[in-house]
């Protein structure tokens, strides 16, 4: 048992975050409603979706943020009067 994952490097602060919650920060704003947040304590990137709720920032996630982030601008260009 020499081998160290990645998951158990922050096992107290995750504990830490466990008990009393992720402290977010914002890191990148999607759109008015979206932005991507990241734990000032273990690290774990979310961003939230249209339905509000919290997701892990995935990889994924973080290519339908980037859809929705460059479409927003356009939208938000072509907006303005
Ligand atoms: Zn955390």
């Amino acid at each position: 048992m020499d081998k160290v994952t990645p998951q158990s490097q922050t096992p107290i602060l995750s504990l830490v975050c466990t008990a009393f919650g992720h402290d977010y920060i914002v890191t990148r704003k999607i759109t008015d409603h979206i932005s991507e947040y990241k734990c000032t304590c273990c690290g774990r990137e979310v961003s939230n979706s249209y339905s509000g709720k919290f997701e892990a920032l995935t990889y994924k996630q973080r290519e339908v943020n980037e859809c929705l982030s460059s479409f927003f601008r356009k939208k938000k260009r072509i907006s303005i009067h």
